[in-house]
């Protein structure tokens, strides 16, 4: 299948690691130009390569956003598709949780990809073949599989991928997300609780991953490369599951 992603240029936020990383090398593998934003320069540095250009900033925090999104405009001319992946998970049950943390998981996981996403679409918007934005938010945004703090700030993901999918569309800019289920990959968390207690995250694994293994990034990546190509074009405001069977409430 021609994607035809070619030349497209697309930012990644939390591209250095993990997820955002394999998103930003398959759209350089479909030839696009591709801009990952990180806090870690080292990181950066590390995912850094030909095609690929580096942004140090903090989603979370308003300033950088906007330097970053000027840097990204002044050395690319545009922006065709955002990836609004950076995110984390922190706290502990409701109780133990105080609203600070509540706060900071809104902004990092919801409130700085709506930042972003008004950024980035009010470029798209005044561009003849429009965009894509697409957001990563988590199957635990719809099954509260992870902390409440992460499931709140992820199901507000899909919510507003949904709302704005609909505003957006009638400007030929298609907002769609992805949720992925448990993907073991080298620096994330699931990589460090199966080193920790391998018998309880195998268990898990077969007890609850229809699939029988974790995910990877790459199968991520593949969804998220489609839906930024035109072969998704009547794919509007949807949160496609990527997780091997895991969402099994099927919501
Ligand atoms: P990861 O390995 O922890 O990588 C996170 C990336 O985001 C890094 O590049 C990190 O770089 C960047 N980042 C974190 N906070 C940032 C901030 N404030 N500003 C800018 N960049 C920031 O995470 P991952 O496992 O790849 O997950 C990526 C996304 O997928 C997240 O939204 C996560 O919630 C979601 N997800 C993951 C899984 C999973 O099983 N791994 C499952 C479902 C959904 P710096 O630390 O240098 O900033």
């Amino acid at each position: 299948m021609n994607l035809d992603l070619e030349d497209k240029v697309v930012l990644v936020t939390g591209g250095s690691k993990g997820i955002g990383q394999g998103i930003a090398l398959a759209f350089l593998e479909e030839g696009a130009k591709v801009g990952i934003v990180g806090r870690n320069l080292a990181d950066l540095k590390a995912a850094q390569k030909e095609g690929i250009k580096i942004f140090q900033g903090d989603v979370t925090i308003a300033e950088d956003r906007e330097r970053v999104m000027e840097e990204f405009v002044t050395n690319f001319g545009t922006i065709d598709v955002l990836v609004n992946n950076a995110g984390g998970s922190n706290g502990s049950s409701v109780m133990e949780t105080s609203i600070e943390q509540f706060e900071e998981a809104m902004h990092l996981n919801f409130l700085s990809a709506v930042d972003l996403s008004k950024k980035a679409a009010a470029i798209m918007s005044g561009k003849s073949d429009g965009g894509a934005i697409i957001n990563i938010s988590s199957i635990f945004g719809r099954e509260s599989g992870g902390k409440p703090t992460y499931n709140a700030s992820k199901a507000a993901m899909i919510s507003f991928t949904k709302s704005f999918g609909d505003e957006m569309i009638k400007k030929g800019i298609r907002v769609n997300g992805v949720a992925p289920g448990s993907i073991l990959h080298e620096t994330g968390n699931w990589k460090k609780r199966l080193e920790q207690d391998p018998v309880k995250i195998n268990s898990f694994v077969e007890e609850h991953i229809s699939a029988g293994r974790f995910g990877t990034v790459e199968e991520v990546a593949n969804v998220v490369v489609f839906l930024a190509s035109k072969k998704a074009s009547w794919v509007v405001g949807s949160t496609l599951n990527v997780d091997g069977g895991q969402s099994y409430s099927n919501f």
